[in-house]
């Protein structure tokens, strides 16, 4: 999608810290992390929200959960744990309309945390 940052970072016209890349998946660093580990998964596929998914999605977002499971044991997370965050919509948070989890950890963290 042509006016979407997240497209612009998988594209690589705006830089990011890439920490992976598969076939369906890019992540990288939160540039204003809220935690000491805060790092962004997105599908390669534009999708809004997890509000906008359609069935023609269900394998792309299977797919991310295990992306998100690589991705965590890739930062060390596995054995401590972390958060992942959806924000979907803006009363949510979400100001970036291209789907994307935050994982979130390296610290003890409170629930529930709205
Ligand atoms: O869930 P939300 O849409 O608020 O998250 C967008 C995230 O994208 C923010 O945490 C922001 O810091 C991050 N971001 C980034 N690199 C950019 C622009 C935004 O990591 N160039």
């Amino acid at each position: 999608m042509e006016d979407c940052l997240f497209c612009k970072i998988i594209a690589g016209d705006i830089p990011s810290t890439k920490v992976y890349e598969d076939d369906d998946f890019f992540a990288f660093k939160d540039i204003n992390p809220v935690a000491p580990v805060h790092v962004l998964v997105i599908p390669k596929k534009h999708i809004q929200s997890i509000a906008a998914l359609t069935p023609d999605d269900a394998a792309v977002a299977g797919k991310m959960l295990f992306a998100i499971q690589k991705v965590a044991e890739t930062l060390g997370l596995a054995q401590d744990g972390y958060r992942v965050v959806f924000n979907t919509g803006e009363k949510a948070g979400q100001t970036v309309h291209h789907m994307h989890a935050h994982i979130l950890g390296g610290k003890e963290m409170a629930w529930p945390g709205v």
